[in-house]
């Protein structure tokens, strides 16, 4: 048997970071950048005001208040996007809007709100200029005035190489006027169910026989870690079947297949395994995700890993989530797979009955004034998949454990990061009792 961490040290070790594209940085959401995003001009590139109001010269407004106000001539507008052409002398003010380049001549914007320009005026659409506008309010020099490269200085790197595009770098790279980034393309993962008792959903419904889920529940894990699932469909329990379909895999950056790697079925997986490429069968001390097979095919000079995950519906979402999503996020260019651990308080009484694995059971975490607590989320077979759909997090008890008794602290692993108060609803009924 073998640590979750020495089999993820070997998988990672058959993965390497994929090439690089070229793509509109709105496709490249959570991509990770392969280049430096340089700025190569200021950001505002004009001193620009923050309010609505009159560009004017500070001194005029010295000493201004309600009682004392500061009368000065308007002698014009501009809005944002344009530039007054004219100067503000002393005396003078014009109109401007917020975003739009201060005057030639000004050092200060004084707001609609400390002049006597009606806030009904100010926002109509058919205002006209009044010849003069009194001020209320001393303006002090660069009130509210953004000066030109406060956000970026022109040569700046805004977006570092390495950083995962989030929507505020994507905003970002907009403003220095890109649009197209460099980025470490997606990795295209080949999803294959294997077993004769697997259905496509959608075909009719036959006594013995299931429909297919780890292949939509891997496909779609693959999608959220940033992956191109590519479905391969079903392979029969035969030597063929199973040769055809995963030479289909070959063109994909990592073959993931499910079922026939427990003791059953272990021959003919392995057989085809081994002949197509290198293999080896792990058991991983894990539960559950217990059997696991990892190889590589070899196709035109080209290394293809795969990972073989156990058929029962929890244990391979469960193998997927501690080995194949990190090896999908080397890929990407990632260089942190984990995924948050937090310390809760177990609400259940959860027995692990000295088992040398370590015990991933589904759990819903919440939060109460400022404390984790965790609850199993019911029958824990790794069969039932809908114990996946109730839970939020999997419990991290540590090999050899006993029992861990309510109250007693437990590490958790976040799966989601979503509250877990909605799966509250699914416990009403539960037979857990509680
Ligand atoms: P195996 O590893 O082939 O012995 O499969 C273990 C268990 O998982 C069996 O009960 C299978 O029917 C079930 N199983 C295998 N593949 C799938 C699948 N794609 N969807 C749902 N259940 C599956
Ligand atoms: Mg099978």
């Amino acid at each position: 048997m073998i640590t979750i961490e020495e089999a993820l040290e070997r998988i990672l070790a058959y993965v390497n970071v994929l090439p690089a594209e070229d793509k509109h940085p709105l496709e490249a959401l959570g991509q990770v950048l392969d280049e430096d995003i340089t700025a190569s001009f200021d950001i505002p590139p004009l001193d620009n005001t923050s309010m609505d109001g009159y560009a004017v010269r500070a001194a005029d407004t010295a000493g201004a208040t309600e009682s004392t106000p500061r009368e000065l001539r308007v002698i014009g507008e501009v809005a944002a996007g344009y530039v007054y052409d004219g100067e503000v002398r002393s005396g003078d003010a014009v109109r401007i809007m917020t975003g739009a380049p201060i005057p030639r001549g000004a050092d200060g914007v004084v707001p609609f709100e400390e002049t006597d320009e009606p806030f009904d005026r100010a926002h109509s659409q058919t205002r006209g200029v009044a010849a003069t506008v009194r001020i209320f309010k001393e303006a002090k020099p660069g009130a509210n005035i953004r000066p030109a490269g406060q956000d970026v200085r022109a040569g700046d790197v805004v977006v570092q190489r390495g950083s995962a595009l989030r929507p505020q770098e994507i905003g970002v790279i907009a403003s220095v006027g890109r649009d197209r980034v460099r980025v470490i393309r997606r990795p295209i993962v080949a999803v294959l169910s294997t077993g004769d008792e697997l259905l496509e959903p959608g075909e009719p419904r036959d006594g013995a026989r299931i429909y297919d889920a780890n292949a939509y529940s891997v496909a779609a894990l693959v999608q959220r870690s940033g992956g191109v699932p590519k479905l391969l469909g079903i392979a029969k329990d035969t030597v063929e079947a199973l040769t055809t379909k995963i030479h289909e895999g070959f063109d994909a950056d990592m073959l993931v297949t499910s079922a026939g790697v427990s003791k059953g079925d272990y021959d003919i997986v392995k057989d085809v395994l081994a002949r197509e490429g290198e293999v080896a069968f792990w058991t991983v001390a894990v539960k559950p995700g217990k059997p696991l097979a990892f190889g590589a095919f070899e196709k035109d000079g080209r290394r293809i890993p795969h990972i073989g995950l156990p058929g029962n519906p929890v244990s391979s979402m469960v193998a997927f989530e501690l080995f194949g999503r990190p090896a999908i996020l080397k890929m990407l260019g990632k260089t942190d797979y984990r995924r948050p651990i937090v310390r809760a308080i177990a609400e259940d009484r959860i027995e692990n009955r000295g088992d040398p694995r370590v015990y991933l059971a589904r759990c819903i975490v919440t939060e109460r004034d400022g404390c984790y607590y965790a609850r199993l989320t019911g029958e824990q077979g790794s069969g039932i998949l809908t114990s996946m759909v109730r839970a939020n997090a999997l419990t991290l008890i540590p090999a050899n454990v006993d029992i861990v008794e309510p109250g007693e602290e437990i590490d958790v692993m976040m799966i989601d990061w979503s509250r877990g108060e909605e799966l509250g609803s699914y416990l009403a009924d539960d037979t857990t009792g509680r």
